[in-house]
C-alpha cells in the first residue's frame, strides 16, 4: 500500500498556531522548571522507539515528571494551549507509538520509577508507572514473589508502559498478559483531572471496567501516573526444559499445538524458524541449521514440571523432533540461549521490522506455511519466531537503510490479511500506534471503529492525546 511508504505524519496541524511553541515551552517551564527539556539531544532521542521509524522532526519539548502534580500541570497547559502530548515510557515500542514530531510535547513517565508498596499479604504492588518491569521483579524476589507479564524488553521497558501498550511475554499462555495482572490504575485525563480507577480487591465489577480500557490504550486515552498489580507466589521446584530440532516448521508448529491440546501447560513453547535458526547460528557462531529447519523450545515449571516436560517431549518425539531434555539449569539456559540470540541476530543483519500477529494456536501451522508463500511471493526472507503457547507470531523483515522497502509493506499487508482470515488479529502484544493505524478498520470494521473513536473523544474531546496513533 503507497501510504505505508513515508508513514505521513498526520500529528503537526494547526493546532499550535493559537499559542507560539516559544510561549508553550516558556509556560511549561515556568510550571516545571528542569523537568522541561529543549536539549537537542532529548528531543531527537524522543523521534524514535524501537520500530525503525523515526518522526519527520523534533518535537517541542520533553517533560520528564517526577510526579502526579507535573502529570496534571503538564496537561492542563496543553489543554488550555491545544498542544499535543505524546507519553512515553522507555521509548522501546516496536509501533512508533511513542515517536514524536514537530509542534509536540512529549511526556515521559521514565523518571517516575518508585514502587510504592508491595503488599505481600494481598499479593500486590504499587508502583508509579516509569518502573522498569525487571526491578519490579527484582524487589518483590524477597518476598517470594513475582509479576508475571514479562516482555523479552522487561530488563528496559516500564510497566507504565508495558500496560499502555497491553504486553505480553514468554510465559503469557500459563501465566497471563498484563491484562491480566492489572487491579487498578491512577490516570491523568487530557484536561489534568486525576482518576483512580479499579481496586486492590482481588474480585470488583463496580461500574465499568474502565481499567480494562485504558489497558492497551497506547497513551491516547489517558497518562498512567500510578498503577496497582496482581503479584504472584515464586514457582518453586525444578525447571525442565527441552530444545527440539525438527525437519521443517509444520512438524515443530504441529508438535507444539498438540501440546497444548494435550492439556499440557509449559510455562513457555517458542517456536523458531528455518531462516530466524540460520541467522541465530551464525549469531552464535554454531551450525544450528544443519541441526534441522525449526527449533521448539519448551520450558516446564512447577511441581508436575518433570511430568508435563516428559509428556511434551514424547509428543515432540512423535513429530519427528530431535529433542533434548534436561532438568540441569546451565544446560536449560544453554538451550534457551538459541531464543534469546532471536532479536540480536536479526539486527545484525540490517534494519528491522518485527510485526505481530496472533492466530488460534490450533491455525499456526498453516501461518507458518503462509508466511513462507509470501515471502517467496515478494521475493523475501521472512525470519519467525513464535510465542506457540498463544499462537502470537512475529515476522521480521530485514533490509539496509532506514525505510521500509515498498515490497516489505506489501508483504506485511498479506500478513495482516492472512492473519484475519485465520480467525486471528492484527497484533498480539505490539499494538497498532502509529505503523498499523491504516489497518485498524480492516479488523474492527466500521462500526465499531466509529464507537472506539467516539470513546477517544470522551476521554479526550480535544484530540490532543497521541494524536495520530492507533485511530
Ligand atoms: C528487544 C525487544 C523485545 C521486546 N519484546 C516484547 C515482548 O516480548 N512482548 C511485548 O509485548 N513487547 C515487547 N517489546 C516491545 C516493547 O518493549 C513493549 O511494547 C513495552 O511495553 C513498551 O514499554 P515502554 O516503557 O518502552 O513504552 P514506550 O515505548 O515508551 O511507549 C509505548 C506506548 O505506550 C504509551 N505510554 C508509555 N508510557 C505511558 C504512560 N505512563 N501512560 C500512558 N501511555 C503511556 C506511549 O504513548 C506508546 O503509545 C520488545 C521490544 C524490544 C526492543
Amino acid at each position: 500500500m503507497d501510504d505505508h511508504q513515508a508513514v505521513p505524519d498526520l500529528r503537526v496541524d494547526e493546532r499550535t498556531a493559537a499559542t507560539p511553541s516559544v510561549e508553550v515551552v516558556r509556560l511549561l517551564r515556568d510550571a516545571l522548571d528542569d523537568a522541561v527539556s529543549t536539549d537537542p539531544h532529548d528531543l531527537e532521542a524522543a523521534r524514535a522507539d524501537k520500530s525503525g521509524h523515526a518522526s519527520p522532526a523534533p518535537p517541542l519539548a520533553v517533560v520528564s515528571a517526577r510526579s502526579v502534580a507535573d502529570v496534571q500541570r503538564t496537561l492542563e497547559i496543553a489543554t488550555a494551549h491545544r498542544v499535543p502530548v505524546v507519553p512515553r515510557g522507555a521509548g522501546t515500542g516496536l509501533t512508533g507509538g511513542s515517536t514524536a514530531s514537530t509542534g509536540e510535547v512529549v511526556l515521559s513517565t521514565l523518571a517516575m520509577n518508585r514502587i510504592l508498596e508491595i503488599d505481600a499479604a494481598d499479593e500486590l504492588a504499587v508502583v508509579e508507572p516509569g518502573v522498569i518491569n525487571g526491578d519490579l521483579n527484582d524487589a518483590l524476589a524477597p518476598h517470594g514473589l513475582w509479576y508475571a507479564p514479562d516482555p523479552a524488553s522487561r530488563a528496559i521497558s516500564t510497566v507504565g508502559g508495558n500496560i499502555a501498550t497491553g504486553a505480553g511475554g514468554l510465559l503469557c499462555a500459563k501465566y497471563g498478559v498484563t491484562r491480566e495482572a492489572v487491579l487498578g490504575l491512577d490516570v491523568v485525563l487530557a484536561d489534568g483531572t486525576l482518576l483512580r480507577l479499579g481496586h486492590r480487591t482481588v474480585k470488583g465489577v463496580t461500574g465499568l471496567d474502565l481499567v480494562g480500557l485504558m489497558i492497551g490504550s497506547e497513551g491516547a486515552l489517558g497518562v498512567v501516573v500510578g498503577a496497582t498489580v496482581k503479584v504472584l507466589p515464586r514457582v518453586e521446584g525444578e525447571v525442565a526444559t527441552i530444545g527440539a530440532y525438527f525437519p521443517d516448521v509444520t512438524a515443530a508448529a504441529a508438535a507444539s499445538a498438540s501440546i497444548t491440546v494435550a492439556r499440557q501447560r509449559p510455562a513457555a513453547m517458542e517456536l523458531i524458524d528455518a531462516p530466524a535458526l540460520e541467522r541465530i547460528g551464525q549469531y552464535l557462531g554454531l551450525g544450528l541449521a544443519g541441526r534441522g529447519q525449526a527449533y521448539l523450545l519448551v520450558q516446564t515449571d512447577g511441581a508436575d514440571a518433570a511430568a508435563v516436560a516428559a509428556r511434551a517431549l514424547e509428543l515432540i518425539e512423535g513429530h519427528g523432533g530431535d529433542a533434548r531434555l534436561t532438568a540441569d539449569p546451565t544446560e536449560g539456559e544453554r538451550l534457551l540461549a538459541v531464543r534469546r540470540a532471536f532479536h540480536p541476530a536479526m539486527a545484525a543483519h540490517g534494519t528491522v521490522l518485527i510485526e505481530d500477529v496472533a492466530v488460534p494456536r490450533s491455525a499456526l501451522p498453516r501461518m507458518f506455511a503462509e508466511i513462507a508463500r509470501i515471502g517467496e511471493r515478494h521475493g523475501l526472507v521472512i525470519p519467525t519466531v513464535a510465542h506457540a503457547g498463544d499462537g502470537n507470531l512475529h515476522p521480521n523483515f530485514v533490509f539496509d537503510g532506514p525505510g521500509v522497502p515498498p515490497h516489505v509493506w506489501a508483504a506485511a499487508d498479506e500478513l495482516f490479511e492472512t492473519a484475519l482470515a485465520l480467525g486471528g488479529t492484527l497484533t498480539g502484544e505490539h499494538g497498532i500506534g502509529l505503523l498499523k493505524r491504516h489497518h485498524l478498520g480492516r479488523e474492527l470494521g466500521d462500526a465499531q471503529l466509529d464507537l472506539q473513536r467516539r470513546i477517544k473523544a470522551v476521554f479526550d474531546p480535544l484530540g490532543i492525546l497521541n494524536p495520530g496513533k492507533v485511530f
